[in-house]
Order: C-alpha cells, then sequence, then structure tokens
C-alpha cells in the first residue's frame, strides 16, 4: 500500500504511573497541569495545521504515555484543534491509545463522537502475575471491561498490544495470552506482538544487573517468537512487519506511512516531525513546552540524499513486502543495485 498524504502524531505524556520497564517520555501529574498542556498543544497544533502542513492528513494518532489519563473533554478539545487547523481526508485512520483502567464507557463513546475510528489498547498479557510484574496498573479483567465498552461505543478497529519475555513467563503462558486474545468476540483487527527490551535507566535495568531480574532463557524466547506467527496466522491474522499482525486490510495505516517514509508531523512535547527533507524535534522539558510550544520545535537535521536511501532501506525492511526495486529508483532516481 502506496500512501502518500501527510500524517500527524499528538504526544499525551501522562500516565498513572510508570511501569517498571518504560523509558517513554511519560510521567504522572495533576490536572492542572494537564489542562495546561491541553492548552499549549492546541497552540501548537494551530501552528502546524496554518503555516506547516498544506497537505491533507492520511491519519492522526495520538499516543503517549496514556491519552486515556485525560478527561474526555480534553481529548475532544485536541481533536476540535485537529479538525479546524487540518484537512482530514475523509477514510482517515485516527488512532486513540488506551490503557486498561483509565478507559471507561464514557470516554471511548466521547473518542467515536469525537472522530476517533481506531482503539489502540496496551494489554501485554493476560495473567494479573505478569501484568504485576510490569509495573501496570491494569489487571486482565479491567481490559476485559474496556474492551466491551470500546465495541458497544461502535469501534469495529481494535488493536491489542501483546508482549513476550515478561520476567516469570513460560511458552505456555504466552500461548494462553495469544489464545485468548484472537479468542475474543469480535476479534481485535490488528495486534503488535513485542518483545521486553531492558532499556538502560528503568528500573528492570537495575534489576537484570543485580541478577534479580527473571525474564525467559533464550530458547524460551526463540520458542515464543515462532510460536506468535503461527497462532496468529492460525487465526487469520497476516504478518505485515515484525511485530505487527492484523486482519485483512486492517494494517496500521500510521505506522506503515513511518516506515515508508511519508510526511509526518508531530505535536507536543518530545514529538518528531519529517517534512521538507528536515526532521525536527520538540523540547522534551515540560515546563519549555507549556511557555511556548512553537519556539520549543527545533530542526534537527537536514537529511542528505544518502541518509533518506539508507532510511528507505531500513524501515522497508521491516515490512514483509520489503523494498521494491522500481519504487526506489523512481524515488531516488539511481539503481538501487548501483547504490
Ligand atoms: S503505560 Fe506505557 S507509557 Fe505509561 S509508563 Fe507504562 S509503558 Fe510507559
Amino acid at each position: 500500500m502506496m500512501i502518500t498524504d501527510s500524517e500527524l502524531y499528538i504526544h499525551i505524556p501522562f500516565c498513572v504511573k510508570k511501569c517498571l520497564y518504560c523509558d517513554f517520555l511519560s510521567f504522572s501529574a495533576d490536572e492542572k497541569v494537564k489542562e495546561k498542556y491541553i492548552e499549549a498543544l492546541r497552540a501548537e497544533l494551530m501552528f502546524i495545521g496554518k503555516e506547516r502542513c498544506s497537505a491533507s492528513l492520511s491519519s492522526v494518532f495520538i499516543g503517549g504515555g496514556t491519552p486515556s489519563v485525560l478527561p474526555a473533554e480534553l481529548i475532544t478539545r485536541v481533536m476540535d484543534s485537529v479538525k479546524e487547523n487540518f484537512t482530514l481526508n475523509p477514510d482517515a485512520e485516527v488512532t486513540i491509545e488506551c490503557n486498561p483502567g483509565t478507559a471507561d464507557e464514557e470516554k471511548l463513546k466521547a473518542y467515536f463522537e469525537c472522530g476517533i475510528n481506531r482503539i489502540s489498547f496496551g494489554l501485554q498479557s493476560v495473567h494479573d502475575e505478569e501484568l504485576k510484574k510490569l509495573g501496570r496498573i491494569h489487571k486482565f479483567e479491567d481490559f476485559l471491561r474496556s474492551y466491551e465498552a470500546a465495541v458497544k461505543a461502535g469501534f469495529t478497529n481494535i488493536n491489542v498490544d501483546l508482549m513476550s519475555d515478561i520476567p516469570g513467563q513460560t511458552a505456555d503462558s504466552w500461548n494462553k495470552t495469544l489464545k485468548t486474545i484472537c479468542e475474543l468476540k469480535p476479534a481485535p483487527t490488528h495486534i503488535s506482538a513485542y518483545s521486553l527490551i531492558v532499556e538502560e535507566g528503568t528500573p528492570f535495568a537495575e534489576m537484570a544487573e543485580d541478577g534479580k531480574l527473571d525474564i525467559p532463557d533464550e530458547d524460551t524466547d526463540r520458542e515464543m517468537y515462532h510460536m506468535t506467527s503461527l497462532i496468529l496466522s492460525e487465526y487469520g491474522y497476516k504478518r505485515y512487519e515484525i511485530s505487527n499482525y492484523s486482519k485483512e486490510g486492517y494494517e496500521c495505516r500510521h505506522n506503515l506511512g513511518y516506515w515508508t517514509g511519508v510526511t509526518y508531523y508531530g505535536a507536543g512535547l518530545g514529538a518528531a516531525s519529517y517534512y521538507e527533507g528536515c526532521r525536527f524535534t520538540n523540547t522534551s522539558e515540560l515546563p519549555v513546552y507549556m511557555d511556548d510550544p512553537i519556539d520549543s520545535i527545533k530542526l534537527d537535521e537536514k537529511l542528505t540524499s544518502a541518509d533518506k536511501m539508507s532510511e528507505f532501506m531500513i524501515l522497508g525492511l521491516r515490512l514483509t513486502k520489503g523494498v521494491k526495486t522500481a519504487e526506489f529508483a523512481e524515488k531516488f532516481g539511481r539503481k538501487l543495485p548501483d547504490v
């Protein structure tokens, strides 16, 4: 699938509390800070929509953090800014990331009503003891309630994030996680199955250093890796990227855009953008961002044509369909084998 329009990513950096493996730009905050952040975000969205983005949007992704920790009304305000300042394609994919335990019926209904049409749930595991080991705030039952509420609100396009290599996880427990999610009624249209990465600076990294992180050994890791594609394909999910699987026609358009090098605009704390051949990044300092969100957008680098070619290859090779030599030649005016 070739996507030619622009994409918009909106970062909501708030979470109830930090998970033990997380190195994303996220933290807890009080309600006043959240309100103030949204006002800054709206100012930035107006600037990007009016001054930077002339193409229409094929996708919007509200990610984090945990966007669903915000009151529904704040998300509605963000979506109002998007609609006021950008042109959305009629079939645009509009996703919000939700964490179980923070997304209730009222919020999910409000999301659907303001034009969001895809939900991405960060579940990770169906086993409460594994969720606890990760430091997640929810139980599996919370997920089931949120999932049901999303379906009731009208969502027909739902992703579930799952994680392998969790401390204490076994091949059997991963098998059960995969099958339980595939057998949901209705089944999710998309499943992201990542394996845990122990990132520097996280509590998990410290525990690993002290020899206290009980992650599955290499053989179990390989067994789980092969099990993932096997089970998901049995249930009708097609793998289209290293860690991403979907039912026919439900590939995440937003991520496909990143992997195929489309123009994207990022709004919010620490958000990155790529347009006119340049990469931009917003400040990661909350007070600086809230003080002047527009001034916080900094030019990172202007990509050379060699950079663009190597990025095209590296990202393209994440995809099952790979890279087409004809597309490379059309995009860069040079033959791939020559380069
Ligand atoms: S919910 Fe997600 S973003 Fe928030 S702390 Fe946990 S892993 Fe990080």
